[in-house]
């Protein structure tokens, strides 16, 4: 028989008092966003549980897709049976004869929210007890810690069976810590950082500087497939697309070799700034990792950082390399990453970036630009698609000219 749901316990959020509802909103639409391609699939929620219905949809694939949500601590496929204690008892025979091997322990748990079935949850656990020792009369019960916990539950509707526990993604649903804009490379760290941030529920927007013809569609599209990954974790992510080559080109014929680096970074964060003002969001997210390369020594970090006053959160700042190339892997970024695209900033890399840039010195080579000019048009050229989890169902959002 195939299971008709999984009941979807919810994680952290019971904690939070009166927001547990929004929470609780959050989180089915996120599941919805990311089972969107199951289209039989549907789920709704309640205070306690959020189920997840399978209309037919292989298990498997949806379990794990589930598995990876934020905000879910476990869930448990369940049978659907109708109200009728033969069928209930043959089933739970069945079932039992299936799982057995030598040794195993069992109990029934069994619970009545329909107070008019003719039993009550004790007797249910009695007859359904003995029911399985008939049918496997070598089982031993055992109330404490058994190897299946058999979870009947009889609702209004019909009987509801369980005896799996799986162990969801934990964290908190993405979107209810507020919003973020994740600067994101086609690197390694930029995607991890992504990651952390989305598990404690910051709902990211990816802002991406391109270079054409410098920078090829390739590093663009690995920059949209890293956040497609990103999606699996609580749904679908806009990803902005800055056009950054005009402020390149000015970088590198008005300021010197040695400057670049730290140039390029203020331009993006101001850049990315300005679209967090607009879009409403309230920090800003990247993949420095503290001693890393020569933009990312605490003295870079203080010429960059000048520019706003916005916090700056850096999940990754003090993982080691393998540290968060184990990340990458585990989320499955890591060979999109290592994909031989260069990015604006390679493209552009002096051979020796200062490693204790200073911030005057910065501010001086900037004069001779028109900054406001560089960072209006940079802004009015972005391009927002909307990343879903499968890539045919991806959208340009359609924007309002002057939008910025
Ligand atoms: P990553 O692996 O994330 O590319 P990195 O170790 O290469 O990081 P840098 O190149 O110094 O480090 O970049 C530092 C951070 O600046 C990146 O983690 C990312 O957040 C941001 N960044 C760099 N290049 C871009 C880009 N083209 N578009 C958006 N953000 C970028
Ligand atoms: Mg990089």
């Amino acid at each position: 028989m195939q299971y008709s749901e999984i009941m979807v316990r919810h994680g952290e959020l019971s904690t939070k008092g009166k927001n547990r509802m929004r929470f609780i909103n959050k989180l089915k639409h996120n599941i919805e966003d990311v089972l969107s391609v199951f289209p039989e699939v549907k789920v709704s929620s309640d205070r306690d549980r959020t189920h997840v219905y399978l209309n037919g949809t292989d298990y498997e694939p949806v379990a794990d897709a589930l598995k990876k949500i934020f905000g879910i601590q476990g869930f448990s496929p369940v049978y659907k049976l109708e109200k009728d204690m033969n069928l209930i008892k043959s089933f739970v025979q069945t079932l039992m004869t299936d799982l057995y091997r030598e040794g195993l322990t069992f109990k029934i748990s069994s619970k009545r929210s329909d107070h008019h079935f003719e039993l009550d949850s004790r007797e249910l656990n009695h007859v359904l007890g003995d029911a399985v020792f008939e049918a496997v009369p070598n089982i031993k019960a055992q109330m404490k810690h058994p190897d299946i916990n058999l979870k009947v539950e009889i609702r209004d509707e019909a009987v509801y069976i369980s005896y799996e526990d799986i162990k969801g993604a934990g964290g908190l649903p993405v979107g209810t810590s507020g919003k973020g804009m994740l600067m994101i490379s086609g690197g390694i760290d930029s995607p991890v950082a992504g990651y952390l941030s989305l598990k404690r529920g910051v709902d990211i927007e990816a802002v991406h500087f391109a270079s054409p013809p410098y920078t090829s569609p390739g590093a663009l599209k690995k920059a949209q497939d890293l956040t497609r990954k990103l999606t699996k974790f609580g749904g679908n992510i806009q990803f902005i697309e800055v056009p950054f080559t005009e402020i390149q080109e000015e970088i590198k014929a008005k300021a010197p070799e040695a400057y670049l680096m730290t140039l390029t970074r203020r331009f993006m964060m101001r850049i990315t700034d300005r679209i967090r003002e607009v879009r409403q969001g309230l920090v800003i997210i990247n993949g420095e990792s503290l001693g890393q390369v020569a933009s990312q020594t605490l003295e870079s970090m203080v010429a960059i950082n000048a520019v706003t006053a916005t916090p700056i959160v850096r999940p990754v700042v003090t993982m080691d390399k393998l540290e968060i190339i184990d990340l990458a892997q585990k989320i499955d970024t890591f060979d999109i990453s290592i994909q031989p695209f260069e990015d604006c900033c390679t493209v552009f890399a002096p051979d020796r970036p200062k490693t204790n840039p200073k911030l005057h010195n910065a501010e001086n080579y900037e004069k001779r630009m028109d900054v406001e000019g560089l960072i209006e048009r940079a802004v009015n050229g972005i391009k927002i698609t909307i990343i879903t989890p499968h890539e045919e169902k991806d959208e340009i959002e359609h924007l309002i000219n002057n939008l910025l």
